[in-house]
């Protein structure tokens, strides 16, 4: 799916620099192609102008009907390979310097439109086949006779300019291609990255989820085929079945609860409804509420306060984040055992959020993972005690959707102590 993405994106990255290339090329070309005959073609203007100057008074002078045999047309020595030509309104050559090539002279509907328009301008081909630009001109003799003077010159200089130009432009285009094409792949798998990386996480999220989801309703069907078998007896008689389904409909309903809250949380949706809380009164509140939880294990639950903490925050988030840690204190610590929940104002002008305990602890290869989704240090000890594995990542996100932080630090066998650092 990623691969064809990739060549999808190189494809289309490729095609809009070629369009773009190919767009810029040609406004080159064109505007190039222009600037040079707009050249040629005012040089043939001021050429026929001032042949015109010196030929019209001479027409003029002339009494024949005839042009006279010994009209002379244009410079004693023509340079630059320019040409000139006198020529009757049908066409044929009357008069012209010796380098007219006859087959390089305008044709009949050029010269139509100059006797028409009093000037027109054609492209021929000389008998050696070079590009020549023909300006003609209308001769206005007494007694309204009309001749037409041409005066023409090679454009091969300014075509082999423009098939170098396009040679030059083409291999840039064919350069600009092969180098987009090869940027756009690079570029387009680094862009890629990270979405495969959040779809791989997304997919091993689900996969996940659909095996924790799997146990309790499994559980769930179980029992109740269980009751189904035993219809005709009282159901106080399968208790234990009904006692089943409600603590794993329980654990389902937290699971969902939990999801949820972190896929809120990935989609960027779960806002922090902001106000004032008072931390050390919401650690007062946890510690109330789960010391009758604490007391059933045998463990103690003491609290410790240095004074009023307060910071802007979510109160509902922060409590379910000092929940998660005192509850997984509670359950990870044997009977006799003892649970620490703190609150402080550390000088670094940071509230600090303490959870200790004389537990099992965690061993060290184990602590880079316990934020990860749906870890468990011990699978089968921690379905026992009710955890899915989610409880310290929502913790880790909530410490960091308030700017904070959360950290770690164990002693297998000891104890373990988990510190939320929270700007004030
Ligand atoms: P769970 O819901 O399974 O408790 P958590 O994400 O809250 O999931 O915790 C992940 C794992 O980290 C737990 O399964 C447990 O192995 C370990 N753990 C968390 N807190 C403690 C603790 N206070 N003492 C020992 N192990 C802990």
């Amino acid at each position: 799916m990623f691969g064809t993405a990739r060549w999808r994106l190189t494809v289309w990255f490729t095609l809009a620099l070629g369009i773009i290339l190919v767009v810029i090329g040609a406004a080159v070309y064109l505007t190039t192609r222009a600037a040079l005959f707009d050249q040629v073609n005012s040089d043939l203007e001021s050429r026929a102008g001032r042949e015109q100057r010196l030929l019209v008074p001479r027409l003029l002078s002339r009494r024949g009907g005839d042009l006279p045999g010994d009209l002379i047309i244009g410079p004693a020595f023509t340079t630059g390979g320019y040409f000139y030509a006198i020529v009757a309104p049908t066409g044929e050559f009357l008069a012209g310097t010796p380098n007219v090539d006859p087959a390089g002279l305008a044709d009949t509907s050029t010269l139509e439109d100059a006797l028409r328009d009093g000037h027109a301008f054609a492209d021929t081909e000389s008998s050696e086949g070079d590009s020549l630009r023909v300006y003609v001109v209308r001769l206005d003799a007494p007694r309204g006779e009309r001749f037409l003077m041409e005066v023409g010159r090679s454009t091969e200089t300014e075509h082999q300019a423009l098939r170098r130009l396009l040679l030059v432009l083409a291999g840039g285009l064919g350069g600009g291609l092969l180098l987009a094409a090869a940027s756009g792949y690079l570029l387009s798998g680094r862009a890629l990255r990270p979405i495969r990386a959040a779809m791989d996480s997304q997919r091993a999220f689900i996969g996940d989820a659909s095996h924790e989801l799997r146990t309790p309703l499994s559980v769930i069907r179980a029992n109740a085929e269980l009751l189904k078998r035993h219809l005709s007896e009282p159901v106080s008689a399968n208790h234990k079945a009904v006692d089943d389904i409600i603590s794993e409909s329980d654990r389902l309903a937290r699971l969902v609860s939990q999801m949820l809250t972190l896929a809120q949380a990935d989609a960027g949706q779960a806002a922090l409804s902001l106000s004032e809380v008072a931390l050390d009164e919401l650690a007062d509140e946890v510690a109330r509420s789960m010391r009758l939880l604490a007391e059933r294990r045998g463990v103690s639950l003491e609290t410790d306060m240095s004074g009023p903490v307060r910071l802007r925050g979510d109160g509902d988030l922060l409590r379910e984040l000092m929940v998660i840690l005192t509850d997984n204190a509670i359950k990870y610590t044997d009977a006799d055992g003892k649970v620490r929940l703190e609150v402080r104002r550390a000088s670094s002008g940071k509230a600090t959020v303490r959870v200790s305990d004389t537990g099992s602890g965690i061993p060290a290869d184990a602590l880079p993972h316990i934020f990860d989704r749906f870890y468990r240090v011990d699978k089968a000890r921690s379905r026992e005690v009710g955890g899915a594995g989610l409880g310290l990542a929502i913790a880790r996100w909530i410490a960091e959707a308030h700017g904070g932080s959360i950290r770690v630090e164990s002693d297998p066998g000891v104890g373990t102590t988990f510190t939320v650092e929270l700007p004030v």
